[in-house]
């Protein structure tokens, strides 16, 4: 299982104007590519690289650089073609998706910037790393992350990083490579149902809201369903990196049925927040009943899914 682990990063000044540097430099040059890409219009790594690698090269980026940044530029263009794919830039001859796709992509002087092992080498001992920048090879850029993170760092990253700076500070988002956790034969499920008042209820009766999450949902509201997406991504790695098991249960008629004696009505429900069962008397909050009823698929779900192991 990949996944990234975010590190901060504790230049001195002179680090800094350095890394400043690298990055608008990179930039430049990935404007210099994305616009010929546009024009050229092809926009696969191969065929950008032989247009551009000389020119994005005397720039000052070295050989290594040159490539980052090319790959880097075929790569937002693929994600763009896959976003206009999938319908999240709208139907086709919108106005915003007219807009994204009628000129190149533009990248920021300080967008993120992918480097390889050649480029960055980590001592985990001393927490330092070694980066090339346009100014010369800086050595011993302190860093520093949770203890976790760290052990992580060291145990398992592999592959590129990617050099970010988020309001005034400096960051490496490290991709690492974790080892798969078996599955173990869970002995009960926890139902979560996802809302819009309380953003997580699990059937232990624990609702979930808060100021933070819904400031993030707002902002993203656009693609409407992305909180619970990325919601749903962090449980899932999270489940994976300790072996627990995660089923995805068809969520219908959750809220309306009874999880106590299974009766459906939608009388059960006599407000949003109410459950109350119109055959057997049962009340709860409804969003925990709705749980709880997720919960219970999930043992089915499971029972259903390893059926065949057992019968193997
Ligand atoms: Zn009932």
């Amino acid at each position: 299982m990949k996944l990234v682990v975010q590190v901060r990063l504790l230049p001195t000044p002179e680090q800094v104007a350095a890394l400043k540097a690298t990055l608008r430099a990179c930039n430049d040059a990935a404007n210099f590519a994305s616009v010929t890409a546009f024009t050229a219009g092809d926009r696969r790594e191969y065929a950008l690289r032989k247009h551009t690698y000389r020119e994005v090269k005397a720039r000052g980026l070295g050989a290594q650089a040159a490539q980052q940044v090319i790959k880097k530029v075929a790569d937002a263009y693929t994600t763009l073609k896959a976003n206009a794919r999938a319908g999240n830039l709208g139907p086709q001859g919108c106005a915003r998706r007219i807009r994204a796709e009628s000129k190149p992509i533009a990248f920021r002087a300080d967008a993120a910037q992918p480097f390889d092992d050649r480029c960055l080498s980590w001592d985990h001992t001393a927490h330092t790393v070694s980066i090339w920048t346009t100014t010369g090879r800086l050595k011993k850029v302190a860093f520093t992350g949770s203890l976790d993170q760290l052990k992580m760092l060291a145990l398992y990253r592999k592959g590129e990083s990617d050099l970010v700076c988020r309001d005034g500070m400096w960051f490496l988002y490290a991709t690492c490579e974790i080892p798969d956790v078996p599955v173990t034969e869970p002995d009960g499920f926890i139902g979560v149902d996802l809302g819009i008042a309380n953003i997580a209820t699990t059937s232990d009766g624990t609702r979930h809201c808060g100021k933070g999450l819904n400031a993030v949902r707002h902002r993203n509201r656009e693609l409407r369903s992305w909180s619970f997406h990325q919601l749903g991504s962090f449980i899932a790695y999270k489940a994976a990196r300790h072996g627990v098991a995660v089923i995805h249960v068809d969520s219908a008629y959750t809220s309306q049925a009874c999880s106590a004696c299974g009766h459906v009505d939608k009388r059960n429900r006599p407000d949003q927040n109410t459950f109350s069962c119109t055959s057997c008397g049962f009340a709860e909050h409804a969003d925990v009943n709705a749980a709880r009823n997720i919960a219970s698929r999930g043992v089915a779900g499971w029972a259903v899914s390893h059926a065949a192991d057992d019968a193997a």
